[in-house]
């Protein structure tokens, strides 16, 4: 309690632009990162308040015989239904900043790191200091991504398609890096970013 955030970049970017990658750079660099991805599934691990009450409403069959969250299960459950999905998110979405938050006011470096996929979308850009999306094409992300996981090139041009387009982010982008280089160039861009937010956080 009363402990005061640090300043945030919001790190965000489509489906395999390289969010992953440019975070692990900065984090090589002694920069604290928080990453929704991992908070999700915090907020929902076995004997957390928010399985407690998942299982409550869902029932017994969203658990595992181990206690963990059966994630096909709820998924099935809310996928044709709204209400239910809606039921999910206001549950989820408050436990979900919360847990951010709490670990943010816990970062030590200079500036902490917010890795959010959805950070526009997802209205979280309003927690952040400064926005940082990494861009490449829509091509580069489909052979990026399609190297990366078990995927078809359709599959991930439908996740592009449900994602914030690349203009949107641009344009709400504070900065911008360009990752279709190699990455040693990324590495390059990722220290210069390092120092400007270095300075701007003992700013303010
Ligand atoms: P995201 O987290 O945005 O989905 P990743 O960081 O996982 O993206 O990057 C997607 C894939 O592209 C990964 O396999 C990663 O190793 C690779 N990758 C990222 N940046 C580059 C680069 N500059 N050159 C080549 N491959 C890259």
């Amino acid at each position: 309690m009363g402990k005061t955030l640090p300043f945030i970049i919001g790190l965000t970017g489509g489906i395999g632009s390289g969010k992953t990658t440019v975070a692990n750079l900065f984090a090589e660099l002694g920069v604290d990162l928080v990453d929704a991805d991992v908070v999700s599934r915090e907020v929902v691990a076995k004997g957390t308040k928010g399985l407690t009450e998942i299982a409550k409403h869902f029932g017994p069959s969203v658990l595992l015989k181990n206690g963990e969250l059966n994630r096909s299960v709820l998924r099935d459950k809310i996928f044709k239904d709204p209400v239910e999905r809606q039921w999910l998110n206001s549950l989820l979405h408050p436990l979900i900043r919360t847990e951010m938050l709490t670990q943010l006011q816990n970062a030590t470096s200079a500036y902490a790191i917010l890795v959010v996929p959805l950070l526009f979308e997802n209205g979280l850009d309003r927690l952040v200091n400064c926005t940082l999306v990494v861009d490449i094409s829509p091509e580069l992300q489909v052979k990026r991504t399609t190297e990366r996981d078990a995927v078809d090139e359709q599959q991930v041009k439908n996740i592009i398609a449900s994602q914030a387009s690349r203009d949107e982010k641009l344009s709400k982008a504070d900065d911008v890096i360009d990752n279709q280089g190699d990455i040693s160039a990324l590495r390059d861009k990722v220290a210069a970013l390092h120092n400007k937010y270095i300075k701007l956080a003992a700013q303010t």
